[in-house]
């Protein structure tokens, strides 16, 4: 018919241009139906005539609406794309609400609150009624009952108890300070606008279609809010995968799925069975993965590309050496590849966040740029930038930015305006603000006078904390930077306070805490990209003595390390080639040429806290499935705290492991042939591939910096941190002659 049409297989077509009025393609990963949903919505323009405003597609994330308004552009007229109402299921709903509201009470300029905001409402509102829950419980609930159309008036009467009664409170102050301030919060976009299209039907009288994907992952409210927008004439089509649903935890519904064809009984289901992402042995692999849940229908998925190479399955001494390989392994492709593969072309996919630290670690030391997807950069996270204030200030109290950001945190009583009087006074009398509040703390200020009380006590305790972890630093002979971190956390109850700011994540924030204790020691002494010199690497001097470092050197050592580790350029430019790192949940719709699975190990995927591991199944499933060339899955023998690991029990089966190579793809010519097969590139040339192989195996010859056993973890892994074996030297060689 015409280009849209072209590139699609018949199964593909037939659902671009089904005359259904509802139809679901379910499909497996890589079998195009993000492709296809795009096609219909640019056929529906182009061929069946519909309006772009008429037209609704909702997306997962706002990245996946990006990338599809970039495709369906390709195939409408210039700027049509932009007519679509095209987005996430609150931005869609935030249009209508915008256009609409008023109809239901809704200002027309409203704000919308997002989680931070409606904590810190929550906040003031907890704090003023000295009402004892802490701020994020009281919020997930609130926005529970939202979800289900529960009004404060509404839960209140259902309740005996008086605490309930004063939960009820919070909540319809909540409710109260949102509509004074005029702003809706996440849960409001969504139930409002149910509401809204309950009460005046006639605002989707002009809809013709409403197009969803990732549609497994809906939930109630979402699924409600797609049948309302399509309830005039809209033509439904959902596109989605029972087998990649994985977020149950956000009340997804797998059960929408049946719901739809119980009120849609007359709905066409289309199914794709052939998979254009991967190539045939990634594929056999994710499927073999999969089918070990009996209760889910047997699927066909047929591989269009060659069988490529055998995904790898390596077992590493432990976390630092499986980074270390990761990152070498990325040098060695890159180089052997001859240009076929570019840093982009990488994704390391994490089940969670606190692995994240060895593996930026490893990359900003070879000096490879990347960027974190769904998440922040560990050093950049709250806990980790809390708990590294506290040692900036005990190594260096002068600092008076940082001292004015922990001051009160965790609360001390300190309030805002008595830390800017305190920063007036020392600006005033040309002293530093650790100083003043040194010289109050200790009674030898007159101003004193002039704070109020509890605030008094506050930077006495605090300064206290300051005086008595450097006195303690002072005190210790050797290197003793666990001790003092941990002095630190108990002192500010750390855990507690991560419990009570954080009630949604405080886990997972718990354990990035916990994982820079693992690794503190080691960055302490570890040479940071060459910058620093660790002592041991200096010639010994017979007759003069070595200075040894006192724990306060190690503290400045580990510090300034820190921070040379997270200044590692990061360009934002889109030309700059960067591997991605993301966790797999932000991972889903997405593809690389390459994807590395890094901690394959029972806890961390099934996670230890994870109920349901059907979904942690799905989930590695989801992982595996994005990438399209090399797959690489990986498990340290030992965790930081020396406990020995098991394999994840997803793969740690002979029916499984048959399909993994334990060594690793040899990239060969015939595979840098396939690679380029799949990826649809044009192949480099036989005399590129065969100087970067001859290139390789010199340096492999001379320069490797370890034994198999060192990184298999035979042997122990001491020399790691030691300068004269730093990994990246050898590689950062060759990529100079490569330049050259
Ligand atoms: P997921 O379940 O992971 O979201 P999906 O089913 O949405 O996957 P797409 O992302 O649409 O799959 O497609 C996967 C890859 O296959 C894309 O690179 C896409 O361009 C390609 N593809 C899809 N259909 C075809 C086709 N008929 N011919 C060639 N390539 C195709
Ligand atoms: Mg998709």
């Amino acid at each position: 018919m015409d280009a849209l049409l072209d590139g699609l297989n018949d199964a593909q077509r037939s659902a671009v241009t089904s005359p259904a009025s509802v139809l679901q393609v379910l499909a497996p990963p890589g079998s195009g139906k993000t492709k296809t949903l795009t096609a219909r919505v640019a056929y529906l323009v182009n061929h069946e005539r519909l309006q772009p405003w008429n037209i609704i597609v909702c997306t997962f994330t706002i990245k996946a609406a990006r990338e599809m308004k970039e495709r369906i552009c390709g195939f409408v007229g210039e700027g049509t794309e932009k007519k679509l109402i095209l987005g996430t299921f609150h931005s869609v709903a935030r249009r209508f609400l915008v256009r609409y509201g008023q109809q239901i009470g809704i200002p027309k300029n409203f704000g919308i609150a997002d989680t931070t905001d409606s904590k810190s409402i929550i906040k003031r509102i907890i704090d003023t009624r000295q009402y004892l829950v802490p701020p994020d419980q009281a919020r997930s609930r609130i926005s529970g009952l939202k979800a289900r159309n529960v009004s404060a008036a509404q839960f209140a009467a259902t309740q005996k108890k008086a605490d309930e009664h004063e939960f009820a409170n919070v909540y319809s102050e909540y409710e109260e300070q949102l509509k004074s301030q005029n702003l809706l919060d996440y849960d409001d976009l969504l139930v409002r606008c149910v509401e809204l299209l309950q009460k005046v039907p006639e605002c989707v009288s002009s809809i013709q279609a409403v197009l969803i994907d990732e549609y497994q992952d809906t939930n109630n409210v979402q699924y409600e809010l797609m049948k309302l927008l399509a309830q005039a004439r809209g033509r439904i089509t959902i596109v989605g995968d029972p087998d990649q649903s994985i977020y149950s935890f956000r009340a997804a519904e797998i059960k929408n799925l049946l719901r739809m064809r119980k009120d849609y009984p007359d709905s066409s289901v289309i199914n794709l069975e052939m998979n254009y992402r991967s190539s045939g042995c990634i594929l056999t692999t994710a499927m073999a993965v999969i089918e070990q849940d009996e209760s889910r229908p047997e699927k066909a998925l047929i591989a269009t590309h060659c069988v490529g190479e055998q995904p790898t399955l390596r077992h590493l001494a432990n976390a630092q050496v499986e980074a270390w390989w990761l990152v070498d392994e990325i040098q060695r492709t890159t180089t052997l590849t001859a240009g076929l593969l570019g840093y982009n072309d990488y994704a390391i996919l994490i089940r969670s966040a606190a692995l994240s630290l060895s593996i930026e670690r490893s990359l900003a030391k070879a000096g490879i740029p990347y960027r974190m997807v769904g998440g922040l950069r560990f050093f950049d996270r709250a806990e980790i930038k809390l708990v590294l204030d506290y040692l900036r200030i005990i190594n260096q109290p002068e600092s008076n930015d940082v001292l004015m950001r922990i001051i009160n945190r965790p609360s001390r009583k300190i309030g805002e305006s008595t830390i800017k009087a305190l920063v007036k006074e020392a600006e005033q009398e040309k002293t530093s603000l650790w100083t003043l509040i040194l010289a109050i703390a200790q009674g030898r200020r007159k101003s004193r006078s002039k704070i109020a009380k509890p605030a008094q006590l506050g930077i006495e305790t605090f300064v206290n904390l300051i005086l008595t972890s450097q006195k303690k630093l002072r005190q210790e002979d050797s290197c003793d930077l666990l001790g003092l971190i941990d002095h630190v956390s108990i002192k500010i109850s750390l855990e507690a306070y991560l419990k009570n700011t954080y009630k949604e994540d405080w886990k997972e924030r718990w354990a990035n805490y916990e994982e820079l204790v693992s690794q503190a020691t080691q960055m302490a002494t570890s040479v940071a990209d060459g910058e620093e010199v660790a002592d041991d690497a200096l010639p010994v001097v017979e007759g003069i003595e070595q200075r040894q470092d006192t724990a306060a050197d190690i503290l400045s050592k580990f510090l300034a390390n820190v921070t040379l580790s997270s200044a590692v350029e990061q360009p934002n430019g889109e030309e700059v080639s960067q591997v991605t790192i993301s966790t797999i949940h932000a991972a889903k719709g997405l593809e690389w040429p390459v994807v590395f699975l890094p901690a394959v190990y029972n806890g961390s995927i099934p996670h230890s806290r994870a109920e349901d591991h059907d979904e942690e199944r799905r989930l590695l499933y989801v992982g595996m499935t994005r990438a399209k060339g090399l797959l690489y899955l990986s498990c340290p023998v030992k965790l930081a705290s020396s406990e020995d690991t098991v394999l994840s029990k997803f793969v740690d089966d002979p029916s499984i492991q048959k399909f993994f190579s334990r060594s690793g793809p040899s990239i060969g010519s015939s595979a840098i042939r396939d690679l380029a097969q799949i990826l649809g590139r044009a192949c480099p040339l036989a005399s590129e591939v065969q100087s970067a192989q001859s290139l390789v195996e010199r340096i492999e010859d001379d320069k490797y910096p370890f034994t198999r056993d060192e990184i298999d973890g035979t042997e122990s892994w001491s020399n790691f941190a030691n300068p004269r074996n730093a990994p990246s030297e050898p590689w950062a060689k060759r990529t100079k002659i490569q330049h050259s």
